[in-house]
């Protein structure tokens, strides 16, 4: 882990106009910087920096934050990563924390073959481009196929001699440790004799070095260049350490950025078709490698957009093949669109054989909704059949029953019916049929979680229209008082309160007592009093957050927030500063009006947020009652109910009387 210490150093070094601006074309306007939103084709600026606040916002996509969740929006970079990249530019050193001699050794294990995976890659490409051998045999391979030299330099291809271990013997005379090539299989060892002997795993093929999502070298594919057809024309590196098949998806590091853009991705079958499509100018496309797509890699899209558009070869039994796997997509709630290519054709030949326009119109016109396009498929097959069409029926509502969004699903349905030409009823009868089966199987959460979820918006609908205001009501409340705090929390002012006392007929009554407090202790006192939990679970965490600061340091520290690791806390905090600061920064004039107003307007804000805090809660704690006795038939507790009436009409004194 990156010690604590070296984060603050980074925070304490990085300069967030700095930074986005090795991303963005900034103007400076005003104390901030505006430029173009780096996630739309705006054509008028909304996305601004303000160095003084060290934090940035889009006004077109609602996104912001400080420079560390920047980098992870527009390179998609973890945590550690942004960290250690900010570290980089700004050359900082960065410290690790103490690990017990396990993780020492599990992440030195993972160092290692990461280094040596990094110096094999070096080496095959180097001996591709600068050796003899390798030029003559390898790269005129890839030229042949039509690869141009800077696809060849970006995608590091290499090549790997035939001799029995002439990578081995170059990696163990560079010092790297056997073990870690055995383990990334880069070197197979095989046992007995006197000595035992080490062989290239790779020996006389072309390498695909296999990135990372943020570039690093998880392993490789290699392809012979010969016609023997007893050995495989691709081999790839062993499940290991780090290289795990099913998590890894060829390209991704090269396409991630303009995936977000064009939010769809191509998905095809391997390292040829990636590279054309790349080369030909379509680099939003990644390869699965041979293997039907798992949910992990389905992930690793999502993270990016939500349209995921899966090519198909000619041929048709691989489109059959391919039809399962996709409703694996269509389960994690995204959507599938299909391109079939002409028979005979994969990607990577058609690329090759067609202009980029003519590539990308192709693409354009032959997108297909996956449901749509399997019910073609298979109708063609069973036109006439009335059995397989019955099998169709069932196998088409299992994809859509995939779907998590109920709306979509219906849209679907009706679709479907028309292209088969039978009644929406019986498609509605068999997706109810198959839905009820997995929620009584208990089969998966999701439908389970579906199933709860339609039970409450049941019960939601049963309730006035008020009951739904009322969940409103309590987040704009929740993130009001979430406002103050960040904005005036550490400001101490003088509080009016009305004392609850009993006048001498033993009448409730009001008595006014005056106190200086800082906001947040305020704050803090009076919803730790009522037990107050935050309904909205962001502004809870937010909140936690918040009451954790002022027990250590007895103030609010807002930049510990903005580069929260938990980037929901740091992106709300930043809009809330930001939105703040548009409104602040529209004018000179207004703003001196706007402080000044606020400052006088302080104690009631604080005291109202509170009150109508507890307004609403005892509000709804009332409706609760009736409609349990309404629903329940319950005994009504008179008593509770006139105690509760009661504190409303305290609480309306209140809060009309905090001028
Ligand atoms: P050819 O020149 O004979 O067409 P190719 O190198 O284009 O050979 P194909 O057999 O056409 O390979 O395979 C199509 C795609 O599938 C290629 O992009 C390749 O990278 C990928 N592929 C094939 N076999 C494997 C494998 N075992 N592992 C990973 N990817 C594979
Ligand atoms: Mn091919």
């Amino acid at each position: 882990m990156i010690t604590q210490q070296t984060i603050d150093r980074v925070f304490e070094v990085a300069q967030v106009e700095e930074v986005i601006g090795e991303f963005v074309q900034l103007k400076k306007s005003g104390s901030s910087f505006k430029g173009l939103s780096p996630f739309t084709d705006e054509r008028t600026p909304s996305f601004m920096v303000s160095p003084v606040k060290q934090i940035w916002k889009d006004f077109s996509t609602g996104k912001g934050g400080n420079a560390i969740s920047f980098l992870m929006e527009h390179e998609h970079y973890t945590y550690p990563e942004a960290i250690r990249w900010l570290a980089k530019k700004y050359n900082i050193e960065i410290e690790e924390t103490e690990q017990s001699d396990e993780q020492k050794e599990q992440m030195n294990e993972r160092e290692s073959m990461f280094l040596v995976s990094k110096f094999a890659k070096d080496y095959f490409h180097d001996l591709l481009m600068n050796s003899q051998n390798g030029r003559a045999i390898g790269l005129s391979y890839f030229k042949e196929r039509g690869f141009r030299e800077d696809i060849i330099e970006k995608f590091d291809l290499g090549y790997c001699k035939d001799e029995w271990d002439n990578f081995t013997k170059a990696a163990l005379a560079k010092g790297y440790d056997l073990k870690y090539l055995k383990s990334t299989g880069l070197t197979i060892v095989k046992e007995g004799g006197a000595q035992d002997r080490k062989f290239d795993r790779f020996k006389g093929r072309v390498m695909f070095p296999i990135h990372s999502m943020s570039g690093r070298i998880l392993g490789f594919g290699g392809r012979i260049l010969t016609n023997d057809k007893k050995a495989a024309k691709y081999l790839n590196s062993p499940e290991s350490e780090i290289y795990h098949k099913s998590k890894i998806l060829y390209g991704l590091y090269h396409a991630k950025k303009e995936i977000a853009k064009q939010d769809n991705c191509f998905l095809v079958e391997g390292y040829t078709d990636v590279i054309s499509f790349y080369q030909s100018g379509v680099e939003n496309v990644v390869a699965s490698s041979g293997t039907a797509l798992t949910p992990d890699q389905i992930r690793l899209v999502n993270r990016l957009t939500k349209n995921i558009t899966v090519l198909f070869d000619g041929d048709a039994a691989g489109i059959r093949a391919s039809l399962r796997g996709i409703d694996l997509i269509l389960e994690q709630g995204m959507n599938v669109k299909v391109v079939s290519f002409p028979e005979g054709e994969d990607p990577d030949s058609f690329a090759k054989a067609h202009s980029t326009a003519e590539l990308k119109s192709y693409l354009e016109e032959k997108s297909q909704d996956f449901i749509e396009f399997k019910v073609s498929l298979l109708m063609e097959e069973a036109k006439n059949d009335p059995v397989k069409k019955a099998g169709l029926i069932r196998d088409i509502v299992t994809s859509i029953s995939k779907i998590p969004d109920g709306i979509q699903r219906e849209v679907y349905v009706q679709e479907c019916a028309r292209i088969m030409d039978i009644s929406e009823r019986v498609l509605f009868s068999e997706l109810a049929q198959l839905i009820n089966k997995g929620a009584s199987k208990n089969s998966t959460q999701s439908t389970q979680r579906a199933s709860e979820k339609t039970k409450m918006e049941l019960v939601k609908g049963k309730a006035s229209g008020k009951g739904a205001q009322k969940i409103d009501q309590l987040t704009i409340l929740e993130k009001e008082i979430i406002r103050i705090l960040l904005l005036y929390g550490n400001e101490v002012i003088d509080f009016i309160n009305w004392v609850d006392v009993v006048d001498k007929h033993g009448r409730p009554m009001l008595e006014k007592e005056e106190y200086q407090n800082s906001v947040s202790n305020e704050l803090y006192l009076n919803l730790q009093e009522d037990e107050i939990e935050f309904s909205n679970e962001l502004f809870r965490l937010t909140y936690y957050e918040l009451v954790h600061q002022l027990n250590q340091k007895e103030k609010i520290v807002i930049d510990q927030l903005i580069m929260h690791e938990n980037t929901n806390i740091s992106s709300l905090v930043t809009n809330i500063l930001m939105d703040e600061e548009k409104y602040t920064l529209s004018s000179w004039e207004r703003k001196e009006v706007f402080v000044t107003e606020t400052a006088k307007i302080l104690p009631k804000l604080v005291t109202d947020a509170i009150l109508n805090l507890r307004r609403v809660l005892i509000e709804k704690k009332i409706e609760g009652i009736l409609q349990d006795i309404q629903e329940k038939q319950a005994v009504p507790d008179l008593e509770e109910i006139s105690n509760y009436t009661e504190l409303k009409k305290l609480l309306f004194e209140k809060l009309n009387r905090v001028v």
